[in-house]
């Protein structure tokens, strides 16, 4: 068609993009699947969510929410519907409704057949021996009996876990006072929850490697991080981790991405380790999702976690994932134990004031006591070196400052937001 002055040209109605791009579903609608949403928007996409209701973190931002419980065949059958590839934002999705899915031909990533190792510490635990997985000695406890032989086993006192279902440290017990241990495994074995004893491991530090596979079979790492837990619940991500030897590193790295291939993984996986006193790596546990260990590379990698658990389970090619800074601290925002007078938004207005390179990522949820209502990333100044404890160490307390402050309204350092001063 020619365009003249009186007919202006009207261009051909297209198909719309979105209709011909990928849908991507993840099951629950938390902060990850918000994040991954994220991610999805900047690959052309949306990502449909299974969720238990409409103030959840991801259904307040995804146009494509199905509502609905994890737990329920059908609900996971109608989310499912059309979908290109069927993720997690968690790992409690009953295998047996994952199989029926995979059944009838919905691509399950990652599989439940390798998600099992990630939902059962008991499972998980056989199979890296198998794979000769650094770990530390374990045994299932199925009576209070049990205990005696564990104790002589393990040495004492030991870790007791819920095999399935514990999160954030809910489900881990040290207990050095036997006869309470023995109220705690009577208790949760009347309740049917499954459990597992473990050496005590007497570690420095907590690490994680996180890897990304795809159903093709490529594999990319990130580089080692160091984590660091409040009250069994993480706080502090350092990326790289500080202080790790290249070769321990390095050999971290190949050791996740073996396990990813080995079980069959596609997406993310973080593989929380324990760094010992004399600098051995043993496995903790597997999450295979988007974890928060990685959400540092959001703003401080080339490919965050969020984009690249899409391109695995899209089977597209994987992203680079070098790091942009010599070091970027994530810090979690954990809710004060009484929401502020002060409102977030007033709270972020004095933040970028102050710190106005600070990444903020907050996830829609209300403020609760301890709750991750969202995390910052802080990235360390191009001319510092990660070898240098001091510029570390300075990026860290920034970081820690900056989420602090979101949570609680107060400033670490007496700063007087108002007079620019120091209390
Ligand atoms: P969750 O699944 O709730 O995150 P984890 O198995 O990761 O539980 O354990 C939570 C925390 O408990 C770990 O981050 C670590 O600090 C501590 N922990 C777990 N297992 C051991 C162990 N075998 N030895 C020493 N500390 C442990």
């Amino acid at each position: 068609m020619t365009a003249t002055p009186d007919s202006p040209s009207r261009p051909e109605p297209t198909r719309s993009l979105t209709t011909t791009m990928p849908v991507v579903t993840m099951i629950g609608g938390g902060q990850l699947a918000r994040m991954t949403h994220q991610a999805a928007i900047a690959l052309g996409q949306t990502l449909r969510v299974l969720a238990a209701d409409t103030d959840e973190p991801a259904a307040q931002v995804s146009p494509d929410v199905v509502l609905g419980s994890h737990n329920d065949l059908d609900a996971l059958r109608r989310a499912a519907t059309g979908a290109h590839a069927l993720t997690f934002d968690h790992e409690g999705v009953p295998t047996e409704h994952l199989e029926v899915l995979q059944r009838e031909g919905v691509a399950v990533l990652p599989p439940p057949q390798a998600l099992i190792h990630a939902q059962d510490k008991i499972v998980m635990r056989k199979r890296l021996g198998e794979l000769g997985a650094p770990m530390p000695k374990f045994a299932e406890i199925t009576s209070v009996d049990d205990i005696v032989t564990a104790r002589e086993h393990l040495g004492w006192p030991f870790v007791l876990k819920a095999a399935r279902g514990g999160y954030d440290g809910r489900g881990v017990w040290i207990v050095e006072d036997a006869d309470e241990l023995a109220g705690i495994v009577a208790d949760q074995l009347g309740r049917d929850v499954p459990l597992l004893a473990e050496e005590k491991v007497e570690w420095r530090r907590e690490l994680s490697a996180m890897v990304a596979r795809s159903p093709f079979g490529q594999g990319a790492s990130w580089p080692v991080v160091e984590t660091v837990q409040r009250d069994g619940q993480c706080s502090v991500v350092i990326a790289p981790a500080p202080d790790l030897p290249v070769d321990v590193s390095a050999a971290a790295e190949q050791l996740a991405l073996r396990i990813a291939g080995e079980l069959g993984v596609v997406g993310v996986m973080a593989v929380e380790l324990f760094e010992t006193r004399t600098g051995e790596l043993i496995v903790n546990e597997l999450a295979m999702r988007p974890h928060n260990s990685g959400h540092w590379g959001m703003d401080g990698a080339r490919t965050g976690q969020f984009e690249q658990h899409l391109r695995a389970v899209l089977d597209y090619p994987l992203g680079d994932t070098t790091p942009l800074a010599p070091v970027t601290v994530m810090a979690n925002v954990l809710g004060a134990p009484e929401a502020p007078a002060m409102s977030m938004d007033e709270r972020l207005h004095h933040l970028f004031a102050r710190m106005p390179d600070v990444h903020v990522h907050l996830y829609g949820k209300g403020e609760r006591k301890d709750r991750k209502i969202g995390h910052v990333n802080v990235l360390g100044d191009p001319s510092g070196s990660l070898d240098d404890a001091a510029y570390v160490a300075a990026v860290r307390e920034r970081a820690e400052r900056a989420a602090h402050w979101l949570a609680h309204a107060q400033w670490t350092d007496g700063w007087n937001e108002h007079t620019g001063e120091k209390r």
